[in-house]
C-alpha cells in the first residue's frame, strides 16, 4: 500500500511538474511573442515614415542584423531589400501580409523555416504612394526554445524528481502509520481518519458476528466432544482423504493410540487390510461393515461416508465392543447343543430299556434291573429340566420378591436334605456358625447352600466330612462349605462354573451331576450382587465361599 501511495504521489508530481513547466514556458514564450510583434510593429511605423520621407536612402542606411526590410511596389515587384538583391527576388504580391497591406493599409504573417526551429513574422504598411513596406524578424520557435534549454531543464526535472520522491516517501509513509497502527481488536476506539469511520464501524459489526459464530462453533465443539467423550463406542471423524479429524478416547483405547494421531492418515491409527477396503467400500458405496478383533476384544465397525452438497466430505467409524454379546451367543449355542446332547442321552437309555422290555427280551429276573434303569435316567432328566429352568430363570434376570433370609438356618435345612445322601456315602456333614441375615432370594439362596453341600458330599471320599460355617464379617454374611474330598485339578478350577462343565464326567453322570448345579449357584450369588471364592486341593478337599452384601 505504501508503494502504491508513493508511486501515486510520485506520479502526481511529475505531472504537476510537467505541466508547470509547460505551462511556465508557454507563457513566457507568448509574452516574448507579443513583445517582438510589438516591437517589428513600431518599427515598421518608423520606417514606413522614414521611407516616406527619404525614399531608399533611407532603407540603404539601415545595417540591422534583427531586422530585414523590404519594399515592395504595388505591383508585387521587390524594390529594396536590406538583405538580398532586389533584382533577383521574385515577386511579392501573393505573399499573405503584402496582400493584406494592400487590401487593408497593414498586414501580417508568420511563417516557419524550413527545420521548424525558426518562425519568421512579417509586418507590412501601405505607404503613401501605394508601395508597401515590409519587415520581419526570425525567432526562435517553441521547440527550438525547449532544445536550447534542454540542460538546465534537465537538470531541474532531475532536482525535482528527486525531491518528489523524497517527499512521496515520506507522504505515503505518515499516510500508511495510522492504519498500521489501527487497533482491529477495538475498531470503534481507534482515533484514526474520519473517512475510515465506516470501515470500523463494519469491522467492529463483523467482529461481534465472528466472536458470536465463534462462540456458537466452540458450545457445538464443547457439546460434540462431550457426547463423543462419554461414549462406549469408539468413534472416529476422517476427511474425504482419509486424515483423522476426531478420535474419541474409546477409539483411542480401541486402537491403542492417542490423540496426537488427529491430522494423520487413518493408516497410521490401523494397518489392517481388512479396514482399510472397508473404509475404501464406505467411500465409493456409502457404508460399509467390517468385523474384526482388537485387543482381545470383537469389535464391530460401521464405516460410513459423510456428504455434503453432493460432495463427499469424509467418514465416520463407528465401533461396538461385541465381545459379550459374541460370548453370550456362542454360550448360547454351545448351551443349545449340551442341552440337546444332554437329554439325548437319558432318552436313549429310556427308549433302549423299553425296547428290550416290548420286545420281551429281558428275563424276569432282570426286570426290575431294567425299570430301575429306566426309572434312574427319567429322574436324571427330571433334575436336568429342573436345573435347565432354574438356570433360564436366572438368565430372564427378572426381579424375584426379595425378603430377610438367614444363612444359618438355611443351610441347616439343606444339609438336613441331604441327610440321606450324606448317610449312603458315609460323610458327615455339620454346620455352625453365626446367624447371617441377607436381604435376597429365599429360594435362590437355598440352591446355593444346596448345591454347593450336594458337590461337597458327591465328590467326598467314602467317610469324608463336610463343614457348613455361616458368619457375619465386615457387613457381609458368609457361607462356606468346605470338605474333605476328592478336590479339583488348578487348571479345571476357571472352569467348573461353566455350564455343563465336569472334570470327571462319568464321575458326575455316576452320582447324578447335570454339571449345571455351580453355573446355578454362580448366576444366583451374582444376583444377590455377591463373590465367590474357591480353594481347592486334589487329593485333599475343597472350599467353595460365598459372600454377599448385608444391609447397613
Ligand atoms: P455336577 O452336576 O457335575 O456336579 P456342577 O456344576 O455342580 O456339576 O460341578 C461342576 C464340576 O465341578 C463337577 O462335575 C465336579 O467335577 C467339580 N466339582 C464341583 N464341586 C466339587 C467339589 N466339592 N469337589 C470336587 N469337585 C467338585
Amino acid at each position: 500500500m505504501t508503494k502504491k501511495i508513493f508511486r501515486s504521489i510520485l506520479t502526481v508530481g511529475v505531472a504537476v511538474l510537467a505541466c508547470s513547466l509547460l505551462l511556465v514556458m508557454g507563457c513566457f514564450y507568448s509574452f516574448y511573442e507579443g513583445m517582438q510583434e510589438h516591437q517589428l510593429g513600431d518599427e515598421l511605423r518608423i520606417a514606413a515614415a522614414a521611407v516616406e520621407t527619404n525614399g531608399s536612402t533611407y532603407l540603404e542606411k539601415i545595417k540591422s542584423d534583427r531586422f530585414r526590410v523590404t519594399w515592395i511596389a504595388s505591383d508585387g515587384t521587390v524594390l529594396y531589400d536590406t538583405q538580398a538583391d532586389a533584382a533577383q527576388m521574385e515577386n511579392h504580391l501573393e505573399r499573405e501580409e503584402v496582400r493584406e497591406a494592400l487590401e487593408t493599409g497593414t498586414g501580417s504573417s508568420s511563417r516557419y523555416s524550413a527545420t521548424l526551429l525558426q518562425k519568421t513574422v512579417y509586418s507590412a504598411s501601405r505607404l503613401t504612394d501605394g508601395t508597401v513596406l515590409r519587415l520581419s524578424a526570425s525567432r526562435a520557435t517553441m521547440g527550438a526554445l525547449l532544445l536550447g534549454a534542454f540542460q538546465p531543464i534537465l537538470l531541474v526535472v532531475i532536482v525535482l524528481l528527486v525531491l518528489s520522491s523524497l517527499l512521496a516517501s515520506r507522504l505515503a509513509k505518515r499516510i500508511v502509520e495510522p492504519l498500521n497502527a489501527l487497533d482491529l481488536e477495538h475498531p470503534l476506539e481507534n482515533d484514526a481518519y474520519e473517512e475510515l469511520s465506516p470501515l470500523l464501524r463494519r469491522i467492529d459489526r463483523q467482529r461481534r458476528q465472528i466472536d458470536a459464530q465463534l462462540a456458537e462453533l466452540r458450545q457445538k465443539t464443547d457439546e460434540f466432544t462431550q457426547i463423543t467423550t462419554g461414549m462406549n463406542e469408539g468413534l472416529v471423524l476422517l476427511d474425504e482423504k482419509g486424515a483423522v479429524l476426531n478420535i474419541n478416547p474409546a477409539a483411542q483405547t480401541l486402537f491403542g493410540v492417542t490423540g496426537a494421531c488427529v491430522g494423520q492418515d487413518f493408516l497410521t491409527v490401523d494397518r489392517e487390510h481388512s479396514m482399510s477396503l472397508a473404509l475404501r467400500t464406505a467411500m465409493t458405496d456409502g457404508h460399509s461393515e467390517v468385523r474384526a478383533e482388537r485387543g482381545g476384544r470383537e469389535y464391530q465397525f460401521d464405516l460410513s461416508r459423510i456428504e455434503s452438497d453432493g460432495k463427499v466430505v469424509g467418514a465416520v467409524l463407528l465401533a461396538f465392543d461385541m465381545t459379550a454379546q459374541a460370548f453370550a451367543e456362542r454360550s448360547r449355542r454351545e448351551f443349545t447343543a449340551n442341552v440337546s446332547h444332554e437329554l439325548k442321552t437319558p432318552l436313549q437309555g429310556i427308549i433302549g430299556s423299553a425296547e428290550l422290555l416290548e420286545n420281551g427280551m429281558v428275563k424276569p429276573e432282570d426286570m426290575p434291573r431294567f425299570v430301575g434303569h429306566i426309572r434312574a435316567e427319567a429322574q436324571r432328566l427330571v433334575t436336568l429340566i429342573g436345573d435347565i429352568i432354574r438356570l433360564s430363570e436366572l438368565d430372564e434376570g427378572g426381579e424375584l420378591p426379595t425378603e430377610t433370609v438367614d444363612l444359618l438356618p438355611l443351610a441347616q435345612e439343606a444339609a438336613e436334605n441331604l441327610r440321606a445322601a450324606a448317610e449312603a456315602k458315609g460323610v458327615t456333614v455339620t454346620v455352625s456358625g453365626e446367624n447371617a441375615p441377607v436381604t435376597g432370594v429365599r429360594r435362590l439362596l437355598y440352591e446355593i447352600a444346596y448345591n454347593l453341600c450336594d458337590n461337597a458330599i458327591k465328590y467326598n471320599v467314602d467317610g469324608g466330612s463336610v463343614d457348613v460355617r455361616v458368619g457375619a464379617e465386615g457387613g457381609s454374611a458368609c457361607l462356606t462349605v468346605c470338605d474333605t474330598g476328592i478336590g479339583i485339578p488348578p487348571e479345571h478350577q476357571s472352569r467348573i462354573f461353566e455350564r455343563f462343565y465336569r472334570v470327571d464326567k462319568s464321575h458326575s453322570k455316576a452320582s447324578g451331576g447335570t454339571g449345571l448345579g455351580l453355573s446355578i449357584v454362580k448366576h444366583a450369588v451374582a444376583y444377590h450382587h455377591g463373590t465367590i471364592a474357591l480353594k481347592s486341593e486334589v487329593g485333599k478337599g475343597t472350599e467353595i465361599t460365598v459372600r454377599f452384601p448385608q444391609e447397613k
